[in-house]
């Protein structure tokens, strides 16, 4: 049977545990023909490996923290040397946010110190921008680029200084959109609804979040559910979408379109 992502290679970024939003993303990927590559940073990276494991296929996993310029200089080689040295990438999804929970949410927006924002908005938007200038040398006409974001066209309870990185995030989208275009690059984001995570649970008060949704969302909405978003991602990489680019493509039950 043919899928999708046939013979496209895919570099998964963000993978710490099998509810993270870029393992379910591998595993769809992977479902419909794609190679699949992951990353992680630090610590994690030993997690990754062990929980890469469950994915129906184990893929190369490789170190790459986004906010460190060598890790982002050697990622073609890395690449490379886990697919191949003629090897080239089909898409890049980025999956990755950090926000001190401390600091910056569950309603802490006007203690939020500056140290703490920089960071959250290098990790969370500017390293979209780093991702995909780091894989362009692997990259070409009918490339794709896809992170995650969570609606921040409005302000929500406790999401906070977060929701100021994720603004950033859909505004670097839309310039990247922009200045990639050029060689055929598409870059989007996938607007997910809650879903419980190791970045959701670590937000105090994300269950006020949760709530809403399950009032809202004319579809329903289960927080549990990391597929539909991994679907519409790699709808997203596919061909499917080929004069899609800076889009923002919502799966949150449709609660975005909804009043009240
Ligand atoms: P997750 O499983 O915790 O994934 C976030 C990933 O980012 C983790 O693998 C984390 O690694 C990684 N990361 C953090 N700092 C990094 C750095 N400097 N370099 C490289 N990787 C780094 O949580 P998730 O919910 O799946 O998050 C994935 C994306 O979906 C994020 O952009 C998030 O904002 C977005 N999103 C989530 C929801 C939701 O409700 N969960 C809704 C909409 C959008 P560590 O584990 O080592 O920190």
């Amino acid at each position: 049977m043919s899928g999708i992502l046939d013979g496209k290679n895919i570099l998964v970024a963000g993978v710490t545990l099998d509810t993270s939003i870029g393992f379910a993303v591998a595993k769809f990927a992977q479902e419909q023909g794609a190679t699949v590559l992951v990353s992680n940073f630090g610590q994690a990276l030993r997690i990754t490996r062990r929980i890469v494991k469950r994915l129906p296929e184990m893929p190369e996993v490789i170190e790459l923290d986004v906010t460190d310029a060598e890790h982002l200089a050697a990622l073609p080689d890395a690449v490379r040397a886990a697919l191949g040295a003629d090897a080239t990438l089909d898409g890049v999804v980025h999956s990755i946010a950090y926000g001190n929970p401390e600091t910056l949410l569950g309603g802490k927006f006007l203690e939020g110190p500056w140290e703490d924002v920089a960071q959250a908005v290098q990790v969370s938007a500017y390293s979209l921008k780093s991702l995909a200038v780091a894989c362009r040398p692997l990259m070409g006409n009918g490339g794709s680029v896809v992170g995650l974001t969570f609606d921040a066209s409005v302000a929500w309870p406790v999401y906070d200084w977060m929701g100021v990185a994720k603004a950033g995030l859909e505004s670097c989208a839309r310039y990247l959109a922009r200045d990639l275009g050029g060689d055929g690059i598409r870059v989007n984001l996938v607007s997910a609804g809650p879903l419980r995570t190791l970045a959701a649970k670590a937000i105090p008060g994300f269950g006020d979040l949760e709530a809403m949704w399950t009032t809202k969302a004319p579809l329903g909405w289960d927080n549990t559910d990391q597929e539909p978003t991994a679907k519409a991602v790699c709808a997203l990489l596919s061909d499917l979408f080929p004069a899609t680019t800076g889009e923002i493509v919502h799966v949150d039950g449709g609660f975005h379109a909804m009043g009240a």
